[in-house]
């Protein structure tokens, strides 16, 4: 990897099976996917780290355990690991090649963010050394060797060492050296560049960003698991309706999906009057848990009297992916007397593409005519019916 870059070397060399029978706890599957999977891909997703090496008990069932469950294009070494966690992080950086920023992560915490990956990083790189850290929460107290209770002490002096820790690759490597030629063996990385006596910058740890070493732990993280994909829907996948419904007045434009099309009435509104914008707008909104497009573009604003609803639309969209989807299809029923709308359909089609930023393969509009009855058929005006799927955001790809 290139020299100066960031590389990520990620510990579960461990054997242990503390947390249940059988499998090593860090292929043990969390929510169907191996634990260690799962704290590959916010290192995967930094774009800031070119490299990412695991340290394993043995490359090759590593290899095969995982590969299955990496992110697209995530292609990691496989290092075998030590006796000892200082040695397996030893065996990982000898493989980091010209890598200039070192972390260090525990592979059992899969809930590491790339927010934190790349606060390490940024503190790392200023200070040499930066190790994330909780606060203690719960009162502290010193226990004599028997387990007898000594005294309370002031918590505010001691805190929790997350990981990942980050490190300029010259402090790790003299670390590790020292702590291996003085035969000292640490629990973390940043103790070991404690005792050369040189700053380990604090980074804010994460409450979430769990360690798991038992099957409680398991248990708490399969709750966590199951409470965000409750917040994302099934599967992650999530459905929204949307409707709208404008009069036609004699004389306005009739702009439908961003095409104008001539006819001797349009739809009124304060905006373009664009119920096919307005109906996929609702939809993908309403399918991402977003408030509705009254609340997101009100009719108070100035700025979007007028406004082309095809660019409301392109702004839902963006909001869309912010929150973290994108659009599996969109599917509209418009409900017009007249004018034919197939000759327009197609170009319709290609707008609201262009505006949701997907293929127009995504999208598909009907015309519907009233046949005389209710509104539409009375020719007093137009409503739409929309229903669209949102998928979660591919995962960012390959270090
Ligand atoms: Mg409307």
């Amino acid at each position: 990897m290139a020299r100066g870059a960031a590389a990520a070397i990620l510990v579960a060399a461990g054997r242990g099976i503390r947390a249940g029978p059988e499998t090593p706890k860090q292929f043990r599957p969390l929510g169907g996917v191996p634990l260690l999977a799962r704290a590959v891909a916010p290192f995967a997703a930094c774009e800031e780290v070119a490299g990412l090496i695991l340290v394993v008990p043995d490359p090759g069932e590593a290899r095969r355990r995982l590969k299955p469950y990496l992110p697209a294009g995530c292609l990691p070494q496989f290092v075998p690991g030590g006796e000892t966690r200082q040695a397996s992080t030893a065996a990982g950086l000898a493989e980091a090649g010209e890598a200039g920023l070192i972390l260090v992560h525990d592979g059992v915490r899969p809930f590491v963010t790339p927010d934190l990956i790349r606060r390490v990083l940024g503190e790392a790189a200023a200070a040499g050394a930066a190790v994330p850290l909780l606060p203690v929460r719960e009162t502290l107290k010193r226990l004599a060797e028997s387990g007898r209770v000594l005294e309370t002490v002031e918590r505010d002096r001691f805190a929790l060492a997350q990981t990942p820790q980050g490190f300029r690759r010259e402090v790790l490597e003299e670390a590790l050296r020292r702590a291996s030629s003085e035969g000292y063996v640490g629990t973390d990385e940043a103790e070991l560049v404690e005792r050369l006596g040189q700053p380990v910058a604090r980074v804010e740890g994460l409450a979430g960003n769990l360690k798991i070493t038992t099957p409680a732990d398991f248990d708490l993280a399969e709750a966590m698991l199951e409470a965000e994909s409750g917040r994302r829907g099934a599967g992650g996948v999530r459905v929204g309706i949307g409707y709208d419904i404008h009069p036609l007045v004699p004389g306005r434009r009739l702009i439908l999906g961003g095409k104008e099309i001539l006819h001797p009435a349009g739809l009124s509104g304060h905006s373009d009057g664009d119920l096919i914008c307005h109906a996929a707008i609702d939809a993908i909104l309403g399918a991402a848990g977003l408030p509705d497009i009254g609340r997101m573009f009100p009719d108070t604003d100035e700025a979007i009297r007028d406004a082309s609803s095809l660019s409301l639309l392109a702004e839902a969209a963006r909001r869309v992916r912010n929150s973290g989807f994108d659009l599996g299809n969109l599917d509209l029923v418009v409900l017009a007397e007249e004018p034919k709308l197939s000759p327009h359909l197609e170009e319709i089609r290609r707008n609201l593409a262009g505006a949701l930023g997907c293929d127009s393969s995504r999208i598909s509009v009907k015309g519907k005519r009233g046949e005389g009855l209710g509104f539409a058929g009375r020719r007093e005006g137009m409503a739409v019916h929309a229903v669209a799927l949102l998928v979660p955001r591919a995962e960012a790809s390959a270090p």
